[in-house]
């Protein structure tokens, strides 16, 4: 009799092509581990289609064959959604190759680009044709906008364009089925019926694998200032956030929050790295755009920072004077994940609270936790302006780093952080998602009937559950 896994091989090696159907250790590695080493897993083969077509024809035979899929993108998920488990019976299904740019339509301001082209790519597609894509993140060179998608990505610009879910007016997705279901349409106005696009969003590829996304374009920023505040405490941050709102308006487009020992790792990790405003803890990367030349801007900039520093809310305050000196302070923030993951293991948490509750969180949760883990170091930065911070511990001076993350030191700072985010009315997930990372902790804090309607959507569109198994729910 034929070995069903050389059958479901040969199937899908007749579909993308042998060179397409990776099964070897070393082409495989890459794909079954995340990018912060901390999941491990093995899969029957990593398969990479080039169309939509084959997406499809790749699922009919993964789903004949009862077999899990894994979709993946650009592997920079962190938290292990794109990873599949140890067991080796998955195939990974890698979108890189679906690349192309089907449509750039300016006057519609909408761009469609298969599901595995670079969020960079993007970017610089819309840039191309006079416009702007706004999702940012410091993954964007590596990471797909069809994993932007499946995870609700975040980023920097949230405060003034929103998450990945605002910005994708239509979706192309293969079903667990291979059924291709084609949504997309490049419309502001629709309202014929449940958002099906949006089941997708943030689904961490367990209802459907995205294959293409009709996305929002803006106005191109033609005046662009950054700045960056020190601050005393994370309460005068949260003025400054009100007040910077207040004297920008919509000009303002990013507010980030960065702890002086968040900063002090990406100096450490990244030699070169500005620190212009040496000595504070806490700092505020404020940046305004403008769509319209505006030779005012930097000066309107400068005075609400005056007016912030005359109230006592800001300690000190500079303006990037060129574009390199902006993106040096942008590259400190963005290189923040990076010099953590090279400094070792660490418990990070990504959570969401009421902007207003920020400061009450971490005066507890700074308190519980160093009782429960006496010495553990703090790694705070994140999104202030959306209410998102990552929330992360490092070992205590003396312990080493891997026995630190060890699975019960995890449970247990999970517990207490989830607990306060919870008690104020927060999310667990922000903006990463919950992979294999939080899935017990959202079973643990989710409403029990919003779990139910969950399972009932995955069961609805993934009936022999061959989707991404094991993450989320
Ligand atoms: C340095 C760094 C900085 C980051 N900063 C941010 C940030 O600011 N904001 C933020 O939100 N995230 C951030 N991330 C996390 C990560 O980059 C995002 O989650 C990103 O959206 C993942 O895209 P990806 O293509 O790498 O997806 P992957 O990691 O490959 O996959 C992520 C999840 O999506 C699923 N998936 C991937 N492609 C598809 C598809 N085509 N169809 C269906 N499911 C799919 C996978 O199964 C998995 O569950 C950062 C990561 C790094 C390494």
């Amino acid at each position: 009799m034929a070995d069903p896994g050389a059958t479901l091989l040969a199937r899908l090696r007749s579909v993308v092509g042998s060179g397409n159907v990776l099964t070897a250790a070393a082409d495989v590695g890459p794909h079954v581990t995340d990018w912060r080493g901390r999941y491990r897993g093995a899969a029957v083969a990593v398969v990479r289609p080039a169309s939509t077509a084959e997406v499809s024809a790749v699922v009919s035979a993964c789903a004949d064959a009862r077999v899990p899929i894994v979709p993946q993108g650009g592997n920079t998920g962190l938290v292990g959604g794109a990873t599949p488990h140890a067991s080796g019976d998955e195939v990974v299904v890698s979108l890189v190759r679906m690349r192309r740019i089907r449509a750039v339509d300016p006057d519609n301001a909408t761009l469609t680009a298969e599901a595995g082209v670079t969020l960079a790519g993007v970017q610089s597609a819309a840039r191309e044709a006079g416009l702007r894509f706004p999702l940012s993140l410091a993954s964007e060179g590596s990471c797909t906008i069809g994993g932007n998608l499946a995870t609700n990505a975040g980023g920097t610009a949230v405060l003034r364009y929103g998450n990945a879910r605002d910005l994708v007016l239509g979706i192309e997705v293969v079903l667990a089925d291979g059924s291709v279901l084609d949504l997309a349409r490049g419309l502001r106005k629709d309202n014929t019926g449940y958002d099906l696009k949006q089941l997708f969003v943030g689904a961490e590829g367990t209802l459907g694998i995205v294959t293409a996304a009709v996305l929002k374009l803006y106005a191109a920023a033609r005046t662009q200032v950054t700045a960056l505040a020190a601050l005393a405490r994370v309460g005068d941050a949260i003025a400054f956030l009100r007040h910077a709102k207040q004297a920008l308006g919509d000009r303002l487009v990013g507010f980030e929050l960065v702890s002086d020992h968040a900063l002090a790792l990406s100096r450490k990790h990244h030699p070169g790295t500005p620190y212009p405003l040496p000595g504070h803890p806490w700092y505020a990367l404020v940046q305004a755009d403008d769509s319209a030349e505006d030779p005012g801007l930097p000066d309107r900039v400068e005075s609400m920072l005056g007016a912030a520093l005359e109230r006592g809310i800001v300690r000190d305050a500079t303006v990037a004077s060129s574009v390199a000196q902006a993106a040096a302070l942008w590259a400190a923030r963005d290189n923040i994940s990076e010099a953590q993951r090279r400094e070792g293991p660490n418990l990070k948490h990504d959570i969401a609270l009421p902007v207003s509750s920020i400061p009450g969180f971490l005066d507890t949760a700074e308190r519980e936790l160093a009782a429960a883990f006496p010495g553990v170091r703090f790694v705070v930065f994140g999104h202030l302006g959306d209410g998102n911070l990552h929330y992360n511990l490092s070992a205590p001076p003396g312990t080493a780093a891997e026995a630190f993350v060890a699975p019960a030191n995890l449970e247990r700072a999970q517990r207490i952080v989830h607990d306060l985010v919870a008690a104020r009315g927060g999310s667990i997930s922000a903006e990463h998602g919950i992979g294999q990372l939080k899935r017990g902790e959202l079973a643990r804090t989710k409403a029990p009937l919003e779990l139910e309607i969950m399972r009932r959507i995955k069961a609805a569109l993934d009936p022999a559950g061959i989707l991404n198994p094991g993450k989320i729910l």
